[in-house]
């Protein structure tokens, strides 16, 4: 069996996290660095490595990640707007081989993001 990805760790428990959202889908926690005032992580319970290891079938799963962001949005009093990210590869910032969606609010954000 394959190791399992930090955020998997994070799902078991094994690493403490400040999970905020769960459903059969995915789960959500704060990220550990936020870079706004709410800096959260949506990811899906399959551990996909990248956006570019998506096939057919995870179409449901993937908006399931956002309708998920926009719960947690709106739990989070995010009424004026927030971003959502997905880095994907290295040279995009990707650190964590497990995909999950940036939910970021609190502040006004830049564009174009660096
Ligand atoms: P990426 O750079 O892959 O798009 O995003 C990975 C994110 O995971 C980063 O924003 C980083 O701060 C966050 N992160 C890395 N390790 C941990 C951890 O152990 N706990 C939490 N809560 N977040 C983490």
């Amino acid at each position: 069996m394959a190791d399992k990805t930090l955020f998997q760790r994070i799902e078991s428990g094994e690493i403490p996290s400040d999970i905020i959202y769960e459903d059969e889908h995915c789960f959500a926690f704060r990220d550990i660095n936020p870079q706004a005032p709410t800096h959260v992580l949506v990811v899906p319970r399959k551990p996909i490595a990248t956006l570019n290891d998506l096939v057919d079938e995870d179409a449901a799963l993937v908006g399931q990640l956002f309708l998920a962001a926009k719960q947690i949005a709106a739990d989070e009093g995010l009424d004026d707007g927030y971003r959502t990210v997905f880095n994907c590869g290295e040279k995009a910032g990707q650190t964590v081989f497990h995909i999950h969606l940036h939910l970021l609010g609190g502040r006004r954000l830049g564009w174009p993001p660096g």
